[in-house]
């Protein structure tokens, strides 16, 4: 007999197989002795009440194993003399486009602008040394995109936008850790995902596709309302269907849409700033228990949304365990961002405090037209690299200070390695939008007792969020409506936002592609 049934059990009683191995047996009236396995199918945190309880869904196999459907395994053909299909950007959108396309035998040519993960990871390093940023290889951009160096949460809202655990099952096949599939909120960590996006090169490789770093496409060649290839490197990459999954920082393709004539719409994004608290306090407010977390429990999540004047204002990407990092894609920019390894064990929880912006905001903040947004987000970046004082250094205030308007001296010491400098934030961030997050984050402190803290910090700036453009396509073909054979996919296309929507978005374009 096989049997799913839910339990609730204790942090301590989940880590014991055999005190789950009674429970299930008291639950289905057996003895213990006839029970075979236990499979974990489903695990979350309830830390709603007081006792934090663990909520499993277990498969349970009584007197025997039962053959259940096996892992599913990814169905890619040799694509050698395959038609060519053009992806532009090796992000999980463009990665998941080629892998989808390998199934359906088409050869895909990646052409990615940055380098493969193992000399990104060096890049990175050498940001953090020079405070220089390499416009090619950087947090956001080359192999894996914004997707390989991030906090890999792997939880996602858009279900209805395609097959999040078929996303999943492609992970693991390339590596990721098996518990993705059962954790209600999967974490890979940033210690893990750049091995998973390599071996997916490796996958498409090995079937016959192409994957060429080092090529920033700058042009794009079209025929009479159709597409007919790519320039990149100052060669042609000719194919009558491009993927276009360049994400949201790369601002200079949304200029290069333009300078073509090609249609993108302006459309709403959040701004704001990255808010760090100490680990351990996030944990004693979270579990409601002034000793914290314990032996048994991971580090504490927080998830808080609020409307202010009609507007959200919520908590974004919250990385327990984490580090603030710099995610600027290009000189002069201050961008923050946060991640986590697989352990989630720093003594920071960090995660970003926003609110949307729409035209009618930006024409009240002077930044009207199609561009509006987007000079936007490059405004408030160069004015928090300015006034960090330049090398990465970001501008921070507390809390409590930024709250009340004041400035005052010190700062609680920050996982951000660049540094941080003392900054009034209330002062230089825009009325508006300053306003609304401060009536948001005082909505959460009285959500969450202990939130609202001296020793927390705000950090500038948080502008990468979400993309200020969308590029329109046709709702079954998924083409862009004005060029046959173009299809704007992924988070800078504005149709996903986070890894697994941006991987199944690259799916589903690679699917109707003919
Ligand atoms: C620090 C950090 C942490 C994050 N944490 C999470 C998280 O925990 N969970 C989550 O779901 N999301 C997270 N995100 C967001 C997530 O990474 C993105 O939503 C996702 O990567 C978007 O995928 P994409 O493929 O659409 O675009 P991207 O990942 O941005 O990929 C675009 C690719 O296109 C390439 N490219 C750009 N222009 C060109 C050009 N002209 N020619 C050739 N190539 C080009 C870029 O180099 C890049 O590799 C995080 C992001 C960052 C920066």
């Amino acid at each position: 007999m096989y049997k799913e049934i839910d339990i609730r059990v204790t942090p301590e009683e989940a880590r014991d197989e055999e005190t789950i191995r009674q429970i299930v047996a008291e639950a289905l009236h057996v003895h213990p002795g006839r029970i075979a396995r236990v499979a974990l199918a489903r695990k979350s945190v309830d830390a709603r009440r007081r006792q934090v309880m663990i909520q499993l869904r277990v498969g349970v196999h009584v007197d025997a194993m039962e053959t259940r459907a096996p892992l599913f395994v990814p169905a890619y053909r040799d694509v050698t003399r395959g038609e060519p299909v053009i992806v532009v950007g090796a992000g999980p959108a463009g990665l998941f486009a080629a892998l989808r396309l390998l199934e359906r035998g088409f050869r895909p040519v990646v052409l990615e602008r940055g380098k493969r993960v193992e000399e990104r990871r060096l890049d990175l390093q050498r940001l953090y040394r020079s405070g220089q940023v390499d416009e090619d290889s950087n947090y956001g951009f080359g192999e894996g995109g914004a997707g390989a160096f991030s906090d890999g949460k792997l939880f996602t809202r858009s279900g209805k936008r395609g097959d999040a655990r078929r996303v999943l099952e492609i992970l693991v096949h390339h590596g990721a850790p098996a518990v993705i599939l059962t954790d209600a909120h999967p974490h890979v960590g940033t210690d893990r995902l750049p091995r998973v996006m390599a071996n997916i090169r490796h996958t498409i490789e090995q079937h016959g596709g192409e994957v060429l770093f080092g090529h920033r496409v700058t042009s794009l060649l079209l025929r009479e309302g159709q597409i007919a290839g790519v320039v990149a490197n100052e060669r042609e990459f000719l194919s009558g269907r491009v993927i276009l999954a360049t994400g949201h920082s790369a601002r200079d393709v949304y200029r290069m849409l333009h300078r073509h004539s090609i249609r993108v719409l302006p459309k709403d994004f959040a701004v704001g700033l990255r808010l760090e608290h100490p680990q351990e306090l996030i944990d004693r407010i979270q579990y409601h228990h002034p000793g914290g977390r314990g032996n048994f429990l991971p580090a504490a999540e927080y998830n808080f949304a609020v409307q202010v004047g009609g507007r959200g204002v919520y908590s974004f990407c919250m990385c327990p365990g984490g580090v603030v990092v710099p995610a600027c894609t290009a000189p002069g920019q201050q961008v923050v961002n946060g991640m986590s390894s697989s352990g989630r064990n720093t003594p920071w929880a960090n995660a970003a405090i926003v609110t949307p912006v729409g035209e009618a905001e930006l024409e009240s903040l002077h930044y009207p037209g199609l561009f509006g947004g987007m000079e936007f987000q490059e405004s408030l970046e160069e004015e928090a690299w300015r006034r960090g004082g330049g090398n990465l250094a970001a501008p921070a205030q507390r809390l409590t200070h930024f709250l009340e308007g004041r400035s005052g001296p010190g700062l609680p010491r920050s996982s951000y390695k660049p540094g941080i400098t003392s900054s009034p934030l209330h002062e230089w961030f825009p009325p508006l939008l300053r306003d609304r997050l401060r009536e948001g984050l005082a909505c959460f402190g009285r959500k969450a007792r202990g939130f609202i803290t001296g020793e927390a910090l705000l950090l500038g700036v948080e502008t990468r969020t979400s993309s200020p453009f969308r590029v329109p396509r046709d709702a079954t073909r998924l083409e862009h409506p004005c060029v046959a054979g173009l299809y704007p996919c992924g988070e800078g296309a504005g149709h996903a936002g986070g890894i697994v929507s941006a991987a199944m978005d690259g799916e589903n374009v690679a699917s109707v592609i003919n």
